[in-house]
């Protein structure tokens, strides 16, 4: 198996759903990320069968939202001085603001620039989220 040094003090971002790392990556590394970061894909688990994990080497603050809204079953590890300090569970949020976009086209959220639309979880086991301004429901794609 691929093998990857352990960090010291940072993130490991675990339990991704094989294929879904990149996503993952891309939505929390965005342009000016300046941190040490690896996304180990495909990773063997016995658990899972395969799954993706994303290790960074610093601490910082992980949006946990995001990441449930991406999938519930990823965890994330604090590591500190080589040990695991805290594991975080991620949930799916009952409230969310950016990352979802309103599935309705005349909804007034794509056409004010200054409107940051807001969603409700509306059903938790379709992953659906009902649209503040107009009421449509929308899922996080
Ligand atoms: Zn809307």
């Amino acid at each position: 198996m691929l093998e990857v040094k352990g960090i010291d003090n940072g993130i490991v971002i675990d339990h991704i759903k094989a294929g879904d790392g990149l996503k993952v990556f891309n939505t929390l590394f965005g342009e000016g990320f300046k941190y040490p970061v690896v996304l180990l894909m495909n990773v063997c688990s016995k658990a899972m069968g395969k799954k993706d994990i994303i290790k960074v080497e610093n601490t910082f603050d992980v949006d946990l939202d995001i990441l449930g809204l991406i999938d519930e079953n990823i965890t994330v590890n604090i590591i500190k001085d080589g040990e695991l300090s805290e594991k975080k569970k991620v949930a799916l949020p009952e409230v969310m603001q950016g990352y979802i976009t309103c599935k309705n086209p005349r909804c007034i959220s794509h056409f004010d620039n200054y409107v940051d639309p807001t969603f409700k979880l509306y059903n938790k086991e379709k992953r659906e989220f009902v649209c503040e301004f107009c009421d449509e429901i929308t899922r996080f794609q």
